[in-house]
């Protein structure tokens, strides 16, 4: 083997698959410590908007590095608050925006559509993207790793990472299927854009009926989004089966009260229908020979942790940091990254694996009580204090790392 001189970059150009949030955040540092990464995104163009995302603790750590949070401020969502309501719509318990979303100060909320937009503007002059295109083939040799792509030609890289989220392909073609990896909690999620026909001014309103919730907001005034969550069903619809999941959730909610009917005859006008599972991706490692996994592909937490983008960000900047301080020693900077995010990303999995099990009130006197308890909590005078427990569990969580100085 040619031994490389001491202290020069090696491994240099890195293909990441994925243009979501781990993504360009990883090319953005690897841009940054001298390397060449090239950006393969399935999708042709990227997306706006989209649902809201939490930013928390070391997460806006590496927002402060990158130099970005002027830019996530000006896109804040800028939420008010909301409210839990009956079915006939009246109030149940009114909280604020950092009660309601569990937020700290320091934390945020953006549009995951606006956050991938803000990374790919501060990587796009130098970082090649490939939009419309997607790994087909990965074969790994001590020289590199030989990609095939469905449009582009084959290419040869020295590194090859999947930030290709839940149901990466990445991990597919190198770790295995997928079913060996995602581990579903049980719930379906489901997200549209419909009319903002109740004229919400950055509110939102949430309806709890038995195993089920159905929740609205808006973050401007002609357009909000209407979430679903539910039990997963005995039989669910393949994943590009559109009208199929639509047919299930208009099924499911029929009648269930409140909004409900309104938002689901809109349903099938919505540009962008969103609807999966909500899983966790557990693996024991993430790296294989010259490929790894950051993000969601690594050890997505479920959107019912409100901390997959969060963990997206900071292992971007953890694995950046890494390759950087091993001269891009994939061998050492791979093992390095597992090291230092393990402990962080272990505590968000138990995270959200609780999240899941307390979403849903499971009968009308657990949401009796549920709302009862934030209505008497919010009007104590000493109500900071009082919200402490609730909490820590997740400040805990979204501050279990200390960024490390690359
Ligand atoms: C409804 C919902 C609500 C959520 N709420 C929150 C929240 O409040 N807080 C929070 O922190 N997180 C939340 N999340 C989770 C959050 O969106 C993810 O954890 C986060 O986006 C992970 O970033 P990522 O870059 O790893 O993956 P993603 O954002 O999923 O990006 C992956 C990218 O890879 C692309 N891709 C996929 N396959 C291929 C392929 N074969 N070839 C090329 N490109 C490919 C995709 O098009 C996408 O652009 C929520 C998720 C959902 C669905």
């Amino acid at each position: 083997m040619t031994q490389q001189p001491q202290n020069k970059l090696q491994n240099k150009t890195v293909l990441i698959s994925g243009a979501g949030v781990a993504g360009p955040a990883l090319a953005y540092w690897l841009r940054r410590y001298g390397f060449t990464p090239t950006v393969v995104e399935q999708a042709p163009s990227l997306g706006d908007g989209g649902y809201k995302v939490d930013l928390r603790g070391v997460a806006m750590k590496v927002i402060d590095r990158m130099g970005l949070t002027p830019a996530i401020t000006r896109h804040s969502t800028r939420m008010r608050g909301g409210a839990w309501v009956n079915a006939a719509g009246k109030p149940l318990a009114t909280l604020g925006p950092d009660l309601i979303g569990l937020r700290a100060p320091g934390d945020d909320e953006v549009l995951r559509g606006d956050l991938a937009r803000i990374l790919y503007e501060v990587t796009k002059n130098g970082v090649e993207y490939l939009f419309g295109d997607t790994v087909t083939g990965v074969a790994q040799s001590d020289a590199g790793v030989e990609v095939t792509f469905a449009r582009s030609a084959p290419r040869v890289f020295d590194l090859v990472i999947g930030a290709d989220g839940l149901h990466s392909t990445v991990r597919a073609h190198v770790f295995g299927e997928e079913t060996r990896f995602v581990r579903p909690l049980g719930m379906h999620a489901c997200v549209f854009t419909v009319p903002n026909h109740l004229g919400l001014d950055h509110w939102e309103l949430i309806y709890a009926s038995p195993g089920k919730v159905v929740n609205l907001y808006s973050t401007q005034r002609s357009t909000a989004k209407a979430q679903f969550i539910f039990p997963t069903p005995a039989e669910v619809p393949g994943r590009h089966d559109v009208a199929a999941q639509q047919r299930l959730i208009a099924e499911t909610f029929a009648g269930a009260g409140w909004e409900t009917d309104a938002l689901l005859a809109a349903m099938p006008q919505s540009p962008d229908f969103y609807f999966d599972s909500a899983s966790q991706v557990h693996l024991d490692r993430w790296s294989d020979g010259r490929v790894a996994l950051v993000g969601d592909a690594a050890h997505s937490p479920s959107p019912l942790s409100g901390q997959g983008t969060s963990l997206a960000l900071v292992g971007a900047y953890v694995l950046a940091g890494e390759l950087k301080a091993a001269h891009g020693d994939h061998r050492v900077a791979f093992a390095r990254y597992q090291e230092e995010m393990r402990g962080y990303v272990d505590v968000n999995l138990t995270l959200g694996e609780s999240n899941a099990k307390q979403m849903v009130a499971g009968s009308k006197r657990q949401i009796l009580m549920q709302t009862t308890m934030m209505r008497l909590v919010n009007r104590l005078p000493w109500k900071d204090l009082a919200l402490r427990p609730i909490l820590k569990p997740l400040n805990q969580a979204a501050n279990a790392l200390t960024l490390a100085d690359y």
